[in-house]
């Protein structure tokens, strides 16, 4: 078994900088081979994190796109206004793509301080990669659901979760609202990871392949 963190702090001296409060959950080990996560997923019939919306037309939002600034690449989808068919603005729902299970909600997240957010990053081009605690401070207000086999999905930069929301979900539920945190400029986009085991949906592929891969998962 593996534990999901339980908190995450960043810290300068000893001053405690950002606390997060999660639910503390276990998720089963699951190794699966990429045709057994792919079956698993199509199982799941999953649906994108925002009504009406399509994946973006941008490839630098998508898996895979270099992310210089933090000496790495991105991990997941982006939603932002402009590029997904529909109208994305701080406080648009987001919804869980497929039932599961609560096993992260960050409902006392603090943002981090720009400072504080210039120091890590500094820190990052001194270490020529980002720490994951660091991905961690970036991703902002988070919710994360397993799904069972390995599979978990992140909802990243929310300006809100839902109120009281743990343990099950349902395909389709809101669990939180669309914002900036965790980010330098604040625009509200949401940051959606779908993670298989140690890795996530789309590593090493070409936008073309991620295009066609999202279409094949999801719910028809
Ligand atoms: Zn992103």
């Amino acid at each position: 078994m593996i534990i999901v963190c339980i908190s995450c702090e960043v810290k300068t001296g000893d001053k405690k900088e950002v606390d997060i409060q999660m639910d503390k959950k276990e998720v089963p080990e699951s190794e699966l081979s990429n045709d057994e996560y792919i079956d698993a997923l199509k199982k799941m019939g999953p649906i994108l994190p925002i009504k009406g919306a399509s994946i973006t037309k941008n490839n630098n939002q998508l898996p895979n796109a270099p992310r210089n600034y933090r000496c790495g690449s991105h991990e997941g989808f982006d939603f932002y206004n402009g590029f997904c068919g529909v109208k994305i603005e701080n406080g648009t729902p987001i919804l869980a793509i497929a039932n599961g299970e609560i096993i992260r909600a960050d409902t006392n997240y603090i943002d981090i301080e720009l400072e504080k957010r210039e120091a890590l990053l500094k820190e990052v081009r001194n270490l020529g990669f980002t720490p994951d605690s660091t991905l961690d401070v970036l991703r902002g207000r988070q919710v994360w659901i397993s799904h069972g086999n390995g599979i978990v999905t992140r909802y990243c930069h929310l300006s809100r979760i839902s109120k009281g929301l743990k343990g099950k979900v349902t395909r389709g539920d809101i669990i939180g609202f669309v914002g900036g945190s965790g980010t330098k400029s604040k625009t509200p986009h949401l940051h959606f990871e779908i993670r298989l085991g140690k890795d996530f949906l789309g590593k090493g592929k070409t936008p073309k392949e991620i295009r066609d891969l999202v279409k094949e998962i999801l719910r028809k």
